[in-house]
Order: structure tokens, then C-alpha cells, then sequence
């Protein structure tokens, strides 16, 4: 995974990862945690599932993404 921390004080909060940043600044640190929520919602692995339409494998992004996409965009 990415590591991701948030880093800062005050109305300066930064999302880093690894001593890099990645996002910021947010002015709270309220702010950054949803920030940080949003990025690793992004970060989120997929699975490789085989299409239900087709059978062809294809990068899943979760349970409800069970077509891959030329079969997604014919439905
Ligand atoms: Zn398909």
C-alpha cells in the first residue's frame, strides 16, 4: 500500500507518503483526513474477474463491476 500519513499543524496539513507529498495543503486537519479517505478510495486495488457477459478477464473495481468494459459499453 501507499503508506499515506498526514504530516502538518495548524491550518497547513499535508497528505505524504514515504516523506513525499501527495496532496495539500488543507487548511484543517479534518480536511486532509477526508482528503486522505478520497486518495486511497482512488488507490484501491482491483481484482481480475472474468466478465459475465463475455468471459474474458478484465480489472474489476468491485463487486458491482462484473463486465468488462467493451461489454459494458454494448449493455
Ligand atoms: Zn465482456
Amino acid at each position: 500500500m501507499a503508506d499515506l500519513t498526514i504530516t502538518g499543524k495548524g491550518l497547513s496539513n499535508w497528505i505524504t507518503s514515504r516523506g513525499r507529498t501527495v496532496a495539500g495543503p488543507y487548511t484543517s486537519h479534518q480536511n486532509a483526513v477526508a482528503a486522505l479517505r478520497g486518495v486511497e478510495a482512488r488507490q484501491r486495488p482491483v481484482t481480475i474477474r472474468r466478465c459475465l457477459c463475455c468471459s474474458e478477464p478484465f480489472p474489476s473495481t468491485g463487486p458491482g463491476h462484473r463486465l468488462c468494459p467493451p461489454c459494458r459499453r454494448d449493455a
